[in-house]
Formats: structure tokens, C-alpha cells, sequence
């Protein structure tokens, strides 16, 4: 069963078409880029993969079934809300209790994000990117099989993004199926085993970062992302 696989997939906001006709499957245990400059409509799609906004038309599977349904599904779409004043453990103990994840998994997850280090200092202490990777920690506390990442080195600096980078690819060969967006190839084409280009919502190119180096037609697209 392919992890994500959506037919047709299309978000209409008046006139103006945000995703149109959308046709992307993610392989399971790929990590997959979905490229694209802002406003391409990369954050739409995630959202209807996660069932937060509902497509004017099309399908969208997850794991054979519509989104929102189902546990194995983590996501950093949104900054979670995280508290100030609490450790970054204390903050995952908190998000764990209420998920009913047992006490130990915060200690797995803080491992996984290379955060076991810090994980007593209060959040307030934290880098932008330590906190996006506890935002990638809370989406693991449920030891989901498909992660969807929304922009997660936005905003970071260069060592921030080569954590990031380092932490996917853990991730991804830990066997867990990524769908990582981002607006700059160069962020992720070390980590990606295939990459959609988005552009004016709709998927313009697929393929291995080598095969969409060498296309004549990301050219069209080639100024926004690189
Ligand atoms: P960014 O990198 O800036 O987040 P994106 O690729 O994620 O960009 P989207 O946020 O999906 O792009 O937006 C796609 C288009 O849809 C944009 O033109 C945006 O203005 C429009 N759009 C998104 N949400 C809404 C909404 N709720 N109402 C109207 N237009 C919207």
C-alpha cells in the first residue's frame, strides 16, 4: 500500500486554482520533495493530505485510506504549540499524556532529533532550529510510518538546515516514508530519493534530483528554486 497517493487532487479559492489536478504518489520508505516557490501551493496539498482543508475535487489516499483517519500519520504543518517555560522533555511529556504515548517513547523521540543534549533546558533557551526539531519530535511520539513536513529549515540557518538535513535522512533510513516540502532544491537534494516541482498548483516535474537537474523544463521553474 503506497503511503499517499492522490487523484486529481485540486483546492479552488474563487477564481484562483491553489492546487489544480493534483496526481503525486509517495513510495513507502522515501523520503520525497515537494518543491516549489511560495504560493505554489505546497502547503495546501499537505493540509488536504491531513484532511485540514477539504479539496473542491479530487482524492487523496493514506495508506489506503482518507486522511485524518488513521495514528501513523506525524506531521510539523504548523509550529506546535510548545510552552515557554517548560523543558523541551516537559514539553513532549505534556503533548505525550494527552496522546495516551507511553512516558519512555519522549526519551526515543529526543534521540531520534539529536535533542537528548538539551532536553532539560527550557524551550524559551531554544534555536529556531532545536525548536523545529522538537516540532519533528512531537510529530514522532506516535512512532508514525509517514511523516509530512512542512517547510522545516525554513528560516534556519546553515548549521540549523544541515541538522534538519542530518535528521530526515535518519529518519528516512530508519524506514520511515518523509514527505519533506521546501522552496529551495538545494536544501533537500542530498536527503530526497524523488522530488515533485509544484508551480502555480500544479506538479510541472517529477523525479530524482539527477534526472530533474538534467530536464530542460525546470527551467521554468529553475529561478525560484535554486
Ligand atoms: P509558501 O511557501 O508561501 O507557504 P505554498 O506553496 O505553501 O507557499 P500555499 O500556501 O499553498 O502556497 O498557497 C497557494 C495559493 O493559494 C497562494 O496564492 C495563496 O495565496 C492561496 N491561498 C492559500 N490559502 C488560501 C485561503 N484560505 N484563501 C484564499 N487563498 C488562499
Amino acid at each position: 500500500m503506497e503511503p499517499i497517493v492522490t487523484k486529481g487532487l485540486t483546492k479552488r479559492y474563487g477564481e484562483l486554482f491553489a492546487v489544480q489536478n493534483l496526481d503525486l504518489t509517495v513510495r513507502a520508505g522515501e523520503v520525497y520533495g515537494f518543491l516549489g516557490p511560495n504560493g505554489a501551493g505546497k502547503t495546501t496539498t499537505l493540509r488536504m493530505l491531513l484532511g485540514l482543508v477539504r479539496p473542491t475535487a479530487g482524492t487523496v489516499l493514506l495508506n489506503g485510506r482518507p486522511p485524518g483517519s488513521q495514528p501513523s500519520v506525524g506531521a510539523l504543518i504548523e509550529g506546535p504549540a510548545f510552552y515557554p517555560y517548560l523543558s523541551g522533555r516537559d514539553n513532549l511529556r505534556v503533548l505525550a499524556r494527552h496522546a495516551g504515548v507511553a512516558a519512555r517513547r519522549v526519551d526515543v523521540v529526543l534521540e531520534m532529533v539529536d535533542l537528548s543534549g538539551r532536553a532539560g533546558d527550557k524551550y524559551a533557551k531554544y534555536s529556531l532550529g532545536m525548536k523545529q526539531r522538537l516540532g519533528v519530535a512531537a510529530a514522532l511520539l506516535k512512532d508514525p510510518r509517514l511523516l509530512i513536513l512542512d517547510e522545516p529549515t525554513n528560516g534556519l540557518d546553515p548549521a540549523g538546515m544541515a541538522d534538519m538535513r542530518t535528521m530526515v535522512r535518519r529518519l528516512g533510513a530508519a524506514g520511515c516514508t518523509v514527505l519533506v516540502s521546501s522552496h529551495l532544491l538545494g536544501e533537500v537534494q542530498q536527503i530526497c530519493d524523488r522530488v515533485g516541482v509544484i508551480f502555480r498548483g500544479r506538479l510541472v516535474r517529477e523525479g530524482t534530483v539527477a534526472e530533474l537537474r538534467g530536464g530542460a523544463d525546470l527551467r521554468v521553474v529553475a529561478a525560484p528554486l535554486d
